[in-house]
């Protein structure tokens, strides 16, 4: 059987390595990529570039922000309240809380869940410098706003856990968002409601 071209084939392999695409998926990006206009792939390989050449992580909250400053939009406001902490699993996270105008404290982006099945440990997440953040003091509540998923509570759990031996007000945010749902895909309203009926942990 002849094999396919080499550089068909690497982008093949690369696009496999994507969550939710298989191998039926990556050959059909793959081969539209080839028949598109040249100026796609031009595009798509310039922003893939930039992706990680023009970004970098926030010091402070570890969001995501232009390369180039010192710290993200948020942290570098001085009107957000650095008294208020929201944890939150992705920087997509932060997006749609901000879409709702109704947090104006600063934030925590953890980058992922606590995962047994996936191996994913505190040690892979930005949990030690969150704990790291209370234990400095300035920070009298800590909303655990990670996704009502099986992951996105025991992380919750945990994380309780380890910032009760600091005296903070810790809170979830309510059920208003369904088990096993999205920040992300929340619409703004359910958000807020979620939000303003945070509990007590
Ligand atoms: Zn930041």
């Amino acid at each position: 059987m002849p094999a396919l071209p080499e550089p068909i084939q690497n982008l093949i392999t690369a696009f496999e390595r994507l969550p939710g695409i298989g191998p039926k998926s990556a050959s059909r990006l793959t081969f539209f990529l080839l028949r598109a206009p040249e100026e796609l792939s031009t595009k798509l390989a310039d922003a893939l570039t930039a992706l990680k050449s023009e970004t970098v992580m926030c010091p402070i909250c570890f969001n995501i922000t232009s390369a180039g400053r010192e710290m993200c939009e948020v942290c570098a406001d001085p009107k957000r309240d650095p008294a208020s902490l929201c944890v939150v699993e992705e920087p997509l996270d932060v997006l749609a809380l901000e879409r709702t105008g109704g947090f104006s404290g600063r934030y925590h982006v953890l980058h992922g869940v606590l995962s047994p099945i996936e191996g994913i440990g505190p040690e892979d997440l930005k949990i030690r410098p969150l704990v790291e953040r209370v234990r400095e003091g300035g920070v009298t509540e800590v909303i655990l706003a990670t996704n009502p998923s099986m992951e996105g509570d025991a992380t919750a759990l945990y994380l309780r856990q380890q910032l009760t031996p600091y005296g903070v007000r810790i809170t979830r945010l309510a059920r208003g968002l369904p088990m096993g749902s999205d920040l992300e895909y929340a619409d703004q309203n359910t958000i807020l409601r979620a939000l303003a009926g945070r509990q007590e942990m």
